[in-house]
């Protein structure tokens, strides 16, 4: 039995981890560090104290974890139950309890929904520039989608391959250090983009997409889409938790969420979604899980 098992491996989790293990609990975390967000991120720059790229954050994060006597277990959690006051969580091949859980799943990205996206997946269509984006070298890309997320893998896919912005809103909201650093490689930033359909037979040769009510089908080696991202909100779904009107799961100041003995941090409680508020999350719980009397 742990004491507390923390369901995620990304910066939110991991910081728990540190916290409620140097507060002498019995912890486990469940989940792939590898599918953390911060493991896609490339390099992370606004991140206090830590300028590098996120993977070698989040193996540090772990490290530590595991120094102060966290168990780490590399598996999808499939079901978790509150049965006799004891979690009892199921991933393939193992069965673990805990007193408290701790949920910590972040999100993943949101699709466009659109003709094409799904069959040329990994195909020339791709939800991740850093993983993806050394396949399009010297070659021609679009990034479609509005925000920050778009700004920096256009940003990062410039460095190697000819890149087009296709925003999907009325204007580019990024951080002025990306959108300065696109005008200077001279990226070209098309607003007010609607995506229409992926075309393709066994890569993708082509996307229609329109504006103003115009028409175009403009030829491209590789989509990149960065149209924001969705919670991870099984779990929380199958305990039965109170989430937001986007799915996210509700959270009073110190991350309770709204059944007994389970909190929640990072991502998947919405707001800025970055690692520093994740982090900072994921510290409160710790700080409340090495307090408690478990
Ligand atoms: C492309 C990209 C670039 C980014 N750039 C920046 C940046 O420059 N600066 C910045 O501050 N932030 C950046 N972010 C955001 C940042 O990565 C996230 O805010 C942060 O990773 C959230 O941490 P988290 O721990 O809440 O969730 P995540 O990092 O998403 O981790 C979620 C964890 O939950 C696990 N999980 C999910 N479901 C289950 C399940 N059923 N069972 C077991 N485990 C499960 C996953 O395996 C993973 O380990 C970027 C994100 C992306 C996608």
């Amino acid at each position: 039995m742990y004491d507390v098992i923390i369901i995620g491996a990304g910066p939110a989790g991991l910081t728990v981890a540190i916290y409620a293990a140097r507060g002498g609990k019995n912890v486990l975390v469940l989940g792939d560090k590898f599918d953390s967000q911060l493991a896609m991120s490339g390099r992370i720059e606004n991140y206090p104290g830590f300028e590098g790229e996120g993977m070698e954050l989040l193996i540090k994060m772990e490290e530590q974890a595991k120094k102060w006597g966290t168990k780490v277990v590399t598996s999808r959690v499939l079901d978790i139950v509150y049965e006799d006051e004891i979690f009892k969580i199921e991933t393939k091949d193992e069965h673990f309890n805990g007193k408290v859980v701790v949920i910590a799943t972040g999100a993943h990205p949101r699709k466009l929904n659109i003709p094409g996206e799904e069959q040329l997946l990994h195909r020339g269509v791709s939800y991740c520039a850093v993983c993806d984006g050394a396949l399009f070298r010297e070659r021609r890309v679009f990034v479609l989608g509005y925000g920050n997320g778009a700004a920096k893998a256009a940003y990062y896919l410039s460095n190697f391959s000819q890149v087009k912005v296709l925003c999907t809103k009325k204007r580019l909201r990024a951080e002025a250090i990306y959108l300065r650093e696109l005008e200077k490689r001279g990226v070209e930033v098309l607003t007010g983009v609607h995506p229409i359909e992926i075309l393709g037979d066994e890569v993708v040769k082509e996307l229609c997409y329109s504006i103003e009510g115009n028409e175009i089908k403009e030829l491209v080696d590789g989509i990149f889409i960065e149209a924001g991202s969705l919670p991870n909100n099984d779990l929380a779904s199958k305990l039965g938790l109170e989430l937001d009107d986007k799915g996210f799961i509700k959270v009073d100041s110190d991350c309770r969420t709204s059944m007994d003995h389970v909190f929640a941090c990072g991502d998947i409680t919405g707001g800025v979604r970055q690692v520093a508020s994740a982090v900072g999350e994921g510290a409160i719980v710790g700080v409340r899980m090495g307090a408690r009397d478990l």
